[in-house]
């Protein structure tokens, strides 16, 4: 009668045990998967911006690629330290981030060699103009030049002349 009535109080101990084991990890759970869902939709969300970016200067392009990484890391190191089982998270999010990089190296290496960036210094284009000249014997040959101006003051026209200098660089 009494080893009875005590593994019935330990049966129900258990099982409020169990129960509150159970719950618990049901919190846990749908955290983890509030978690993920957040991640999935900034990255849909970065994707979009990125795409929007394409027509913006290249500086905000490179800032919101680096941004992005900044935030990756900071979600891996948050997920690492959460100690739960999200490996397989943490690694497809490593993936990424790994991509990301990839394409911030590749964006980098376009920009330096495109004309969107000072040559000499690397500061962002501020703006193209064009511009008639005029030769020949009577001026009435005429041709279009393109300038494009960048922030630190160097000039240069299509034909590779400097119309006006770096001002990081006076000495060149
Ligand atoms: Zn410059």
């Amino acid at each position: 009668m009494t080893t009875e009535i005590i593994s019935m109080g330990q049966a129900a101990s258990i099982i409020g045990f169990v129960t509150a084991v159970f719950v618990l990890y049901r919190i846990l759970v749908q955290k983890k998967d509030a978690v993920i869902q957040l991640l999935k939709e900034r990255i849909a969300e970065k994707d979009e911006q990125i795409a929007q970016l394409k027509d913006r200067s290249p500086d905000a392009l490179a800032s919101a690629l680096s941004d992005r990484i900044k935030i990756s890391l900071d979600e891996i190191t948050r997920l690492k330290s959460d100690g739960a089982n999200q490996d397989k998270q943490i690694e497809s999010k490593e993936n990424e981030l790994a991509e990301i990089q990839a394409r911030l190296g590749s964006l980098s290496e376009l920009i330096r060699e495109s004309d969107l960036v000072c040559p000499k210094c690397g500061n962002p284009l501020s703006g193209r103009q064009v511009e008639t000249i005029y030769g020949g014997r009577d001026g009435e040959q005429e041709a279009d030049i393109l300038i494009n101006n960048y922030e630190c003051g160097y000039s240069v026209a299509d034909d590779g002349k400097e119309l006006s200098r770096c001002r990081h660089h006076e000495l060149t």
